[in-house]
């Protein structure tokens, strides 16, 4: 009973933020407009959160690319729940079963359970909501991480009634600024969840997407991973650096993302730069092999690239099979 009503209590609240706040954002974008002073808040204020998204709750508690205190990982847990997709213990809990499970039943959001479920819906499954931890043992023995996880909606509320405050002094305090209260709320605040909220949404649906449409051809693969994953740059600059999601499956331990020299992880600057400041350690970078064995992969799809050209150029239909990642056919 105690569960249920649980269940029911975390889908609202998970349902208010997603929606409640849509709807909050375009109202308010009616009513209030913009300044450059809150877009630019915004834009700050977003990009922050998905970066403490990406480093803290993807690389650290999810896989553990790094290693820290336990007060560090407790401020860690508070600022990427700025903007929550639930709490941290919930969040590597549910990534950790999409590694183990990448496009089989159990994977929380696979395409191949819907497109709706796969962007969004699966935070609101039952099954999902009261997902007992098993798999995160390292992450639930800190009593304070589980009061967080519960409370994943508190420290975004805060920082909104933080940011109306300021809103509204900068009003009066600076009026050439030309915002107030409610504009910055609506874009520091509410546009701001809302941004790390799809960004991940994409990711989930986007970068799998071809487990469900085999002709779907977005984006590229340096690696032959047995599963769907796909990097897509785009997804990448803006999530700074979740995009690159095929590099991430292959070698998801590793606190860089990036393979080949064009491919942006600020995500990693991060790390790097937490590092240096003595806050993490044992950090997991990757070795030299990791850059040689996608670049033979590269290479190997280049040649088949070759091959199939070279085969419709003869007219010749032999049985060179669609090779570059559009399918699990190569983990069959
Ligand atoms: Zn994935
Ligand atoms: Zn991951």
């Amino acid at each position: 009973m105690a569960r249920t009503k649980n269940v029911k209590l975390i889908r609202t609240i998970g349902l208010t933020i997603n929606f409640g706040l849509t709807l909050a954002a375009i109202v308010g974008l009616y009513l209030e407009g913009v300044s450059w002073f809150a877009f630019g808040f915004w834009a700050v204020a977003a990009y922050f959160c998905m970066l403490t998204h990406e480093t803290f709750y993807h690389r650290y508690f999810s896989h553990k690319s790094f290693k820290t205190g336990r007060k560090t990982q407790f401020v860690m847990g508070l600022l990427a729940e700025l903007a929550p997709v639930r709490g941290p213990v919930f969040w590597a809990a549910l990534h950790r079963d999409h590694h183990r499970y990448t496009d089989k039943e159990r994977d929380p959001h696979s395409p191949s359970s819907g497109i709706w479920n796969s962007y969004m819906g699966w935070v609101y499954q039952e099954e999902n909501i009261a997902h007992n931890y098993k798999n995160c043992a390292d992450l639930t023995r800190y009593p304070e991480l589980l009061v967080i996880d519960r409370l994943f909606w508190l420290p975004m509320v805060l920082s909104f009634i933080a940011i109306y405050w300021l809103g509204a002094y900068l009003a009066t305090a600076a009026p050439a600024l030309g915002t107030s209260g409610f504009q910055l709320l609506v874009w520091g605040g509410f546009l701001r969840v809302l941004y790390v909220v799809h960004i991940f949404a994409m990711l989930n649906l986007l970068s799998h997407l071809s487990v469900i449409l085999p002709k779907y051809k977005q984006g590229y693969r340096n690696f032959d991973s047995p599963d769907s994953s796909r990097n897509l740059w785009w997804l990448a600059i803006f999530g700074a650096g979740v995009g690159w999601h095929n590099n991430h499956h292959r070698y998801g331990v590793y606190a860089t993302s990036k393979v080949m020299w064009w491919e942006i992880d600020t995500t990693a600057w991060v790390i790097y730069l937490l590092e240096k400041m003595g806050l993490i350690w044992a950090v997991k970078w990757p070795p030299p092999k990791h850059i040689e064995e996608a670049k033979a992969e590269r290479k190997r799809q280049k040649e088949l690239r070759q091959l199939q050209r070279r085969a419709r150029k003869n007219n010749v239909k032999d049985e060179i099979e669609a090779p570059l990642g559009g399918s699990n056919k190569e983990a069959a």
